[in-house]
C-alpha cells in the first residue's frame, strides 16, 4: 500500500507520481481513430431489421434528427408546445438513442435513474433500480414516444443526407438514404455525443480474422445470451477487451462469467468507486412530493458542478467527493492558493481510498498495483461497478496491462501489447465514441443555409453559436448542443437535453405565435462565441493548471489542452448558470439577438 508519511510529503509524492504516469501516456497518435464510414460491417444494426418502405414526399411543422433521450424530448416539448407534426428521423430502428444502440451484457447507467430519466413524473414512473438496466432505459425511451405520439410519424433506419434552406418557402428540404424529401418550417438536430464510434487506428486492426465488434453494436448472434443472461456462445473462446472506460468496466463482469479466457487490454486504468445498487423502495417512492424529480435532479447537478447546496439529495459515489469539499466552511476563510492545496489534499485522500479499495478486492499485488489508477479524481470520468475488480481473481482473466501504451498492434489472431502477442478469437472495442472531430463529419450530412453557406465552411474552425443552440445563417435550425459545442456539460446528460429541449421547443412555439423566422444576428452570436471562448471553465476543476497536469484523455485534448480549437469548449459556467441565462433571455421576451422576418406561409395567408 502507498506510504502516507505526512500530508506535505503525501503531496509531494502524489505529484511526483502523478507526473510520472501522465508523462508515460502523451503520445501524439494516442486518439487516431478510423473513419466509421469506411467500415460499414462494424456500424450495420444488429439489433433488428431493416423494413423496406416507399420514400416520404411531404410537410411536417419540425423534423428532428435522432430519437434518443434529446430528440425525444424535444419532440415530446414541441408537442406539449402546440407543435403538431413533428417527424423524428433515425438511423437505428427504433428510437432510444444510445440506449437503442448500448445493449451490450451488464449495461446499466451510471447516474442515478431517478435524476437521469427524464420526465418521470409526468409519465407517473418509477424505475425499477437506483441505477437502471439498459433494458429498461430502453423500454422507457419507447414508452416516452408513444406517450407524445412520436411514433406516428417517425422514420426509423433513415439516415438524413442534406438539408438546405429554402428562404422563399421559409422551409427546411430534408433529404434522406431512403430517397425521402421532406420540408420543414423547424429542423432540430439531436445527434448527440455517443453515436459515433471510435475505432481505434491500432495497425494491422483491419486484418484481425477473428470476430470482431464495437460495444454498441453487440453481436448476441456470435455471443449467444442476452443483456443479462450467460453468453452460452463465449464458453470455448478466448475473448479480447481493448479499454477500460465506463463502458468496459460494465462488461467485464458478465464477460469473465461465460467466456473460457478473457483477456482485458488496459492503456489507462478508471476509478472504481462503489456502486451500492439496489431495487427501489416502493414506499419511498410513494412518500416523495409532487416537484420531486426536478428538485433531486437539480440539486445532483448543482452538486456535481461545484455549486454550494444546503443539502446532497441524492448521496451517492458521484455526491460524495463533492460534498467533502461542500463540507469544508473553513476554506472560505483561506487564501487561493491554501483552497488550491486544501481541494489537492482532499482529492488525493480521495483517490487513496479508491487505490485501497483495489488492494482489499484483488488478490494478486501486481494486477492490484497495475489496476491502480495516478491521476487526480476529475482527470476522467469516474467510474462505479461492485464486481468489475473482483472479476480479475478469477483464473479465466487476465488484465494485460500496456503500461500506458495502449494495443500496440493487431495481428490475425491476436493482440500485441509490449512485444509479446496475445492470441484471441474474438475481440470488442470498449474504446468509446468520437466527440471531438468536425461536427458535420460526425452528425453525416451538411446543412447549407441562407445564399449556400455550408455549416462545414462556417464551422471549419470549430462551432460559432448563439447559446450553444442556434447558428447565424441557418434560420429555424436548433441544435442540441453536444460536448464542446458552446452549450453546457454535466455528469447527468440528460439534464441539459432535457433543459435544452424545453427552450428550443418554447423557442420555436414562440416564433409560431408570432408567425416569424429566426436568424441569429452575426453581431448576437459573435458576443456569444466570444463570452465561451474567454470565460473561465468549472470551478470544480480547479485552478488552471489542472487539465494540462492530467492524465490525457479526452478532457484534456490527449494531454494538451491549450492545442483543442478554442471555440470547441462548453459553455465557461455551470449548468445552472446556462439555464439562467436562457431562462432569463425566453423571459424578456424580447428575442434579442435574432433578427426575425415574417415567415412566408404566414405573410402569404395574411395577405
Ligand atoms: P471511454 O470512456 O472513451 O473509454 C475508452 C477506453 O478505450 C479507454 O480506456 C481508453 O484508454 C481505451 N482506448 C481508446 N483507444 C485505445 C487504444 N488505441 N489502445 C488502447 N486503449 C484504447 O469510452 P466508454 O467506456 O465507451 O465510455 C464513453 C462514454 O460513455 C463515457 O464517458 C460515459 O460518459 C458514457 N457511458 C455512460 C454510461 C452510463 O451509464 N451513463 C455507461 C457507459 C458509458 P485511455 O483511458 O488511455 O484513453
Amino acid at each position: 500500500m502507498t506510504e502516507t508519511p505526512g500530508k506535505a510529503a503525501d503531496l509531494e509524492w502524489a505529484r511526483a507520481k502523478y507526473r510520472a504516469e501522465r508523462d508515460k501516456r502523451v503520445d501524439p497518435d494516442r486518439a487516431k481513430i478510423l473513419d466509421p464510414n469506411a467500415h460499414a460491417e462494424l456500424l450495420h444494426d444488429p439489433y433488428s431489421p431493416v423494413v423496406p418502405r416507399e420514400p416520404e414526399n411531404d410537410e411536417v411543422d419540425a423534423v428532428v434528427v435522432g430519437g434518443g433521450f434529446g430528440g425525444l424530448i424535444s419532440a415530446a416539448e414541441l408537442r406539449k408546445q402546440g407543435v403538431e407534426r413533428v417527424r423524428i428521423i433515425e438511423k437505428a430502428g427504433d428510437v432510444g438513442g444510445v440506449w437503442y444502440w448500448n445493449r451490450y451484457p451488464g449495461a446499466m447507467c451510471d447516474v442515478e435513474s431517478y435524476v437521469y430519466l427524464p420526465m418521470l413524473e409526468e409519465l407517473n414512473y418509477i424505475p425499477r433500480h437506483r441505477y437502471s438496466f439498459a433494458p429498461e432505459i430502453y423500454a422507457y425511451t419507447r414508452k416516452l414516444a408513444r406517450h407524445f405520439g412520436l411514433y406516428d410519424l417517425a422514420l426509423f433506419h433513415t439516415a438524413v443526407t442534406g438539408a438546405s434552406w429554402d428562404a422563399e418557402a421559409g422551409r427546411w428540404t430534408i433529404s434522406t438514404d431512403r430517397g425521402d424529401r421532406i420540408t420543414a418550417r423547424y429542423f432540430v438536430v439531436a445527434h448527440g455525443s455517443f453515436s459515433s464510434l471510435k475505432l481505434p487506428a491500432i495497425e494491422g486492426i483491419e486484418d484481425f480474422g477473428g470476430k470482431l465488434f464495437h460495444t454498441s453494436r453487440w453481436e448476441y448472434d456470435y455471443t449467444g445470451g442476452g443483456p443479462a443472461e450467460k453468453l452460452a456462445r463465449l464458453g470455448d473462446k478466448r475473448v479480447g477487451v481493448i479499454g477500460t472506460g465506463a463502458t468496459a468496466v460494465q462488461i467485464v463482469a458478465p464477460l469473465a462469467e461465460s467466456a473460457q479466457q478473457l483477456l482485458v487490454f488496459q492503456r489507462t486504468p478508471s476509478t472504481i468507486g462503489v456502486r451500492n445498487n439496489a431495487e427501489t423502495d416502493l414506499e419511498w417512492a410513494k412518500t416523495l412530493e409532487p416537484g420531486w424529480q426536478r428538485r433531486r435532479r437539480d440539486n445532483f447537478t448543482a452538486i456535481t458542478n461545484g455549486d454550494k447546496v444546503t443539502e446532497d439529495l441524492v448521496r451517492d459515489g458521484w455526491t460524495i467527493f463533492y460534498n467533502t469539499i461542500l463540507e469544508r466552511p473553513d476554506l472560505a476563510d483561506m487564501s487561493p492558493e491554501e483552497v488550491a492545496r486544501e481541494r489537492e489534499l482532499i482529492d488525493f485522500e480521495h483517490m487513496e481510498n479508491i487505490r485501497e479499495r483495489i488492494d482489499d478486492v484483488v488478490r494478486d499485488p501486481a494486477v492490484a498495483e497495475a489496476l491502480k489508477p495516478y491521476y487526480r479524481y476529475w482527470c476522467k470520468r469516474p467510474c462505479f461497478h461492485d464486481e468489475y475488480l473482483a472479476s480479475f481473481n478469477r483464473p479465466n482473466v487476465r488484465l494485460v496491462d500496456s503500461e500506458g501504451k495502449g494495443v500496440e498492434r493487431i495481428t490475425s489472431t491476436g493482440v500485441v501489447v509490449g512485444g509479446v502477442e496475445y492470441p484471441v478469437d474474438c475481440l470488442i472495442l470498449a474504446t468509446g465514441f468520437d466527440q471531438d472531430s468536425a461536427y458535420v463529419g460526425r452528425i453525416g450530412f451538411d446543412i447549407i443555409g441562407v445564399d449556400g453557406l455550408r455549416l462545414s465552411d462556417k464551422w471549419a474552425d470549430g462551432p460559432e453559436t448563439f447559446h450553444g443552440v442556434m447558428t447565424s445563417g441557418f434560420p429555424n435550425l436548433f441544435i442540441l448542443p453536444p460536448n464542446n459545442t458552446q452549450g453546457t456539460a454535466s455528469v447527468n446528460f440528460v439534464h441539459g437535453l432535457q433543459d435544452t429541449g424545453e427552450h428550443i421547443a418554447q423557442v420555436i412555439a414562440e416564433l409560431d405565435r408570432r408567425g416569424v423566422v429566426a436568424d441569429p444576428t452575426k453581431q448576437a452570436e459573435d458576443a456569444y462565441v466570444d463570452h465561451v471562448v474567454h470565460g473561465s471553465g468549472l470551478a470544480m476543476l480547479g485552478s488552471g493548471d489542472f487539465l494540462k497536469n492530467c492524465t490525457p484523455g479526452r478532457w484534456n485534448n490527449e494531454g494538451d489542452p491549450e492545442a483543442r480549437p478554442s471555440k470547441n469548449v462548453n459553455f465557461p459556467g455551470t449548468s445552472d448558470m446556462y439555464y439562467g441565462m436562457l431562462e432569463k433571455w425566453r423571459r424578456a421576451g424580447e428575442l434579442e439577438g435574432l433578427e426575425l422576418t415574417p415567415a412566408p406561409a404566414r405573410a402569404a395567408r395574411d395577405s
